[in-house]
């Protein structure tokens, strides 16, 4: 018998999640049946959708169960395995994060390779889920072409950092905010031409706006890709250049609200400028995994991307890093080590 640690959900969060919402059990997880394979996780995700997924309610995926492991992105190592492919040692992904081992049908695996100078948990940020949010949401709906301005909130994030680099790989004028002076700071050292911090700037709209007109292309923006809602949506709107793409990827500025925020107060925009309002769950655009894979790797090869993670270790600490995406507690991927 292997002993487990989980995270349970002891209580619906009301507002921002609390520590008193979840619970920590230990478990035994029992070797592996026929077509079964043992994981003992080394990595887990802690990601926003998860907090839609602590309320109850009907959504793209069902709620979190109170009394029941939380589920996520993890990565871990095979022990021991009842299931043709799998052999102990090889490294796979799954949905059974925030937890340290568990039992799990093989077809709920996948296997996946070890690169060379790239480490496992990039799977989990830029190689994986947020890193194709970012590049799928970017070119499918933003279309950005060369020379255009691609904004983006939530930029120093998993998915805004990569958003703001592939935008600069395809020759774009990038505008990013995010919550302080050192990711600004990063943001700038990765080429985005504009970083502004959003809680410092004083006026936001002032300050993006500013930062477009210095491009000197009639002061606008052409693609906004949305992380975070609210004001910068607002915002977002009242600079985009007629027939401007918004790639309502996220709002996490609305995720912990207890009553429905208004919506965007300049939204009659959207017919003056003829704008294309178009929201995305990362999962339509599965298919393009092979083509993604490829294109991160080059771009990493060539220097032209670059991430970074915040990890809290021990599955103990799942919870606090969770808590923490609602403050700007991570740059890049928020991880747990396990
Ligand atoms: P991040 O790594 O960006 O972490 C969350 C960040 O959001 C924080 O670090 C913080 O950064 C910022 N933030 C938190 N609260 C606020 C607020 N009230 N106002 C402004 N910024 C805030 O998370 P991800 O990259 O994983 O996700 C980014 C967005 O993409 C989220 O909205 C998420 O739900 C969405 N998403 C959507 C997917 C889809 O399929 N549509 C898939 C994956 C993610 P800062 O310091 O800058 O404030």
């Amino acid at each position: 018998m292997t002993q487990s640690r989980e995270i349970r959900l002891k209580s619906r969060p009301e507002g921002t999640p609390i520590a008193a919402n979840f619970e920590m059990a230990t478990v035994s997880v029992g070797q592996p049946g026929a077509g079964e394979v043992l994981v003992r996780n080394s990595w887990m995700s802690v990601d926003p959708y998860m907090r839609g997924r602590m309320t109850d309610r009907a959504s793209y995926v069902p709620p979190f169960q109170i009394g029941a492991a939380l589920q996520g992105g993890a990565l871990g190592e095979v022990v021991a395995s009842g299931a043709e492919g799998f052999a102990p040692g090889d490294l796979v992904s799954s949905m059974y994060g925030w937890r340290e081992a568990f039992v799990a049908p093989a077809a709920a695996l996948e296997k996946l390779p070890r690169q060379n100078g790239i480490p496992d948990q990039a799977f989990l940020g830029v190689l994986g889920m947020p890193g194709l949010t970012g590049y799928a949401g970017l070119r499918e709906i933003g279309q950005p072409k060369p020379g255009e301005t691609v904004f983006v909130s939530g930029g120093a994030g998993a998915v805004g950092s990569v958003v703001a680099q592939v935008a600069k790989a395809m020759g774009c004028i990038v505008v990013a905010t995010a919550g302080s002076d050192a990711k600004c700071d990063w943001l700038r050292s990765r080429g985005v031409d504009h970083a502004i911090n959003y809680r410092t700037c004083g006026s936001l709209l002032q300050a993006v706006r500013t930062a477009v007109q210095a491009n000197g292309k009639n002061g606008g923006i052409d693609v906004y890709f949305d992380n975070v809602g609210g004001e910068h949506l607002e915002v977002a709107i009242e600079v985009a250049r007629p027939f401007a793409r918004f790639v309502e990827c996220g709002m996490i500025a609305n995720y912990n609200d207890t009553k429905a925020a208004p919506g965007p107060r300049n939204i009659i925009q959207v017919v003056g400028k003829s704008l294309r309002i178009r929201g995305f769950i990362v999962s339509e655009f599965a298919a393009l995994r092979p083509q993604f894979l490829g294109d991160m790797m080059g771009w990493i090869g060539e220097g032209k991307l670059a991430w970074e993670e915040t990890v809290f270790d021990g599955v103990e600490k799942a919870p606090d890093a969770f808590i923490g995406l609602f403050s700007g507690a991570n740059t890049g991927k928020m991880l747990v080590k396990l």
